[in-house]
């Protein structure tokens, strides 16, 4: 019998993984996934320059390259996130990665002892639980209501939890639950983390995709002490199949995070990176997000005008002002992965939201995505989805 390594026994397959198999029948109205819309990403434009990176940099786009990443590359996100987010960053904070999902999977490396704690939101991105897993840290829940983290929570569990050591949250439309955390609340969080020495990831894939409402300040903005460290992707704000994300700290943090990538992968693939930057140049890259943004906000406002029609008065979902999700909380009497079985049966897909808690529990949430089905396919969706609520409360 061939060993595997212990951690190994502590490691699931992705429950949305698994499901994006079954949704690979274009017969189902997928609401599971996260993914954007392909019809939006610029494929014209990508063709003609990838044409000129290749005719520009000839044998450099394809050849090994630094781990930091494309110096210009790195230059451009800086300003970006300066200019969006109120940040200070220089091109020397910032790393390149294979997506942020690998920023997640070399903070594990970078801070996580078996049995550290990771202090997160309650509910949390899915593949962060996956990626934190491996390292076999303590999951601590911080209860959230419909402005973030409640702070009386967060003071208490900041002191009373030992080996704190990273603290991972999603302030700007968070996955699941599409919430956007006040500004109270952003300035409660950052004076409340501020009194301890760990690390606050700030995790932002969302943040440039807001719909309503005003611009909030970045927890970076607020970060005093250089504890928080930036992850940032271009996988919803362009396309995700390039892999091009980014980790933005301070130095002394980014140094470790460079020296953990440099093992894991060398570095992200030079002709993603030459290829984006070569855009961001050519191109109005803020009117692509603008197309993006006036394209989900309709299909956001589609989905929660069906929702509020066909779904039975008993049920509470959120009204996202920005981002991808609904969050939906079922009366404790119904388990959403029953639902999931009938609802496939009259083939519409969600992801059950019980896997967003490190810890368990919660079965009877729901996560729903509108940035991936026309607005036809969304309103036959929640449809077929209300009449499968109506009949498992009134059976
Ligand atoms: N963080 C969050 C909160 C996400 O929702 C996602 C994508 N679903 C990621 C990170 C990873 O994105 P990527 O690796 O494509 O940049």
């Amino acid at each position: 019998m061939i060993q595997f390594a212990q951690r190994m026994e502590h490691l699931r397959p992705s429950e949305i993984r698994e499901m994006l198999k079954v949704t690979e029948d274009e017969a189902i109205i997928s609401l599971a996934g996260g993914n954007p819309a392909p019809e939006l990403f610029p494929v014209s434009a990508m063709a003609a320059t990838t044409q000129a990176v290749l005719e520009e940099a000839g044998g450099q786009a394809l050849q090994y390259s630094t781990t930091e990443g494309f110096a210009p590359l790195r230059a451009q996100i800086a300003e970006r996130m300066n200019r969006k987010f109120k940040t200070a960053f220089a091109a020397r904070n910032i790393l390149i990665t294979n997506g942020s999902q690998q920023g997640l999977d070399l903070s594990g490396k970078v801070f996580l002892n078996e049995g550290d704690a990771v202090l997160c939101e309650k509910p949390m991105y899915l593949a962060a639980i996956n990626a934190f897993r491996v390292f076999r840290p303590r999951f601590v829940e911080v209860p959230t209501d419909s402005e973030g983290m409640i702070t009386a929570e967060l003071e208490r569990l900041l002191a009373t939890t030992d080996r704190l050591k990273l603290v991972y949250v999603v302030p700007d439309f968070q996955n699941p639950t599409g919430i956007s955390w006040s500004a109270e609340r952003r300035r409660q969080f950052m004076d409340a983390v501020s009194r301890y020495d760990i690390a606050v990831i700030e995790d932002n894939p969302y943040g440039e995709l807001r719909y309503e409402g005003e611009l909030l300040p970045s927890l970076k903005s607020m970060d005093r002490k250089g504890q928080v460290i930036c992850f940032g992707t271009f996988s919803k704000t362009f396309c995700p199949g390039l892999r091009v994300g980014w980790v933005a700290a301070e130095e002394s943090i980014l140094e470790k995070y460079i020296l953990v990538k440099q093992s894991a992968d060398l570095h992200t693939s030079s002709l993603s990176q030459r290829t984006i930057s070569k855009f961001l140049d050519s191109y109005d890259f803020d009117a692509n997000v603008e197309i993006i943004k006036a394209t989900y906000k309709k299909r956001r406002d589609i989905m929660l005008r069906c929702m509020a029609k066909e779904f039975p008065a008993e049920i509470r979902y959120t009204q996202p002002h920005g981002g991808l999700f609904i969050w939906v909380e079922l009366p404790s009497c119904l388990n959403a992965r029953d639902i999931l079985t009938v609802c496939l049966e009259h083939q519409v897909a969600f992801v059950p939201g019980g896997a967003f808690f490190p810890n368990g529990g919660m079965e009877n949430t729901m996560r729903l995505n509108f940035s991936n089905m026309t607005e036809e396919r969304i309103a036959e969706g929640i449809r077929r989805l209300g009449k499968v609520l109506r009949q498992m409360l009134n059976p």
